[in-house]
């Protein structure tokens, strides 16, 4: 178990680290803690040392958390996991930003609730550039075409990319994939406008998030190095 002192240690740490990647790179980018199956007093202690961007993978959790939370007002909200169609209805108009959309059919349940609650839901197209079938996002030659989607749906905008890499030991073997991402952005950013802007590369985690810094990573997404392991 964590208490609030080990969290908040944790938590200065890895900024600590994350300010000294940006110095020597002169880069930016923002923590998104991951909190998932985390209990909410440890997010709001997270919150009291200065993190308030937070990520969250299951829809239920999702909402129930922002539920409880719904007083803290300088709260983010991340939704980051993989997304059913029947549960788009907890995230769409709470998150900032859903950084897992893969398929169209995903992207159309987020538009026609978006349409329905009249706002634009921001969102980061997935991409699984390993291929790995256990993983969600599509391919690199589904980019342009998905891309295309956005341009008849008006209640969702690109913001950009995500991925997530095979795990390695190695936080150098993750480094290959970030900058694959980084290509595909910079290729596709000219090529795309009104609600595709593709500014964000959301990458790197607890294992290799320095990395992703230096390979451009806008938003990463820590969870075990802030909260502990999971499901122990
Ligand atoms: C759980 C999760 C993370 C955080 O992983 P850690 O290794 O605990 O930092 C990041 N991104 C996604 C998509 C996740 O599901």
């Amino acid at each position: 178990m964590h208490t609030r002192e080990e969290i908040q240690s944790k938590l200065r740490t890895i900024m600590e680290r994350i300010d000294a990647v940006c110095k020597r790179t002169d880069k930016k980018t923002t923590l998104v803690a991951v909190s998932k199956t985390k209990p909410v007093e440890m997010i709001q202690w997270a919150h009291e040392a200065g993190c308030r961007n937070f990520g969250e993978n299951y829809a239920q959790e999702f909402r129930d958390k922002t539920a409880e939370l719904s007083d803290v007002t300088d709260l983010r909200w991340h939704f980051i996991g993989s997304l059913q169609r029947n549960k788009v209805r907890y995230v769409v108009g709470k998150a900032v930003l859903i950084h897992s959309v893969g398929t169209v059919s995903l992207l159309d349940a987020i538009q026609s609730r978006a349409a329905r609650a009249d706002i634009v839901q921001d969102i980061l197209v997935e991409v699984n550039l390993a291929g790995e079938p256990s993983k969600s996002g599509l391919s690199e030659a589904e980019l342009p075409s998905m891309l295309a989607q956005f341009a008849d749906r008006p209640n969702v905008r690109c913001l950009g990319l995500m991925t997530m890499p095979p795990f390695f030991a190695d936080p150098e073997a993750s480094r290959p994939y970030f900058v694959r991402l980084r290509e595909l952005r910079d290729d596709l950013r000219p090529r795309f406008g009104g609600n595709v802007d593709l500014t964000h590369l959301s990458m790197g985690m607890t294992a290799d998030f320095e990395v992703a810094i230096e390979e451009g990573a806008t938003l990463i997404r820590v969870g075990t190095a802030i909260f502990g392991p999971r499901g122990t």
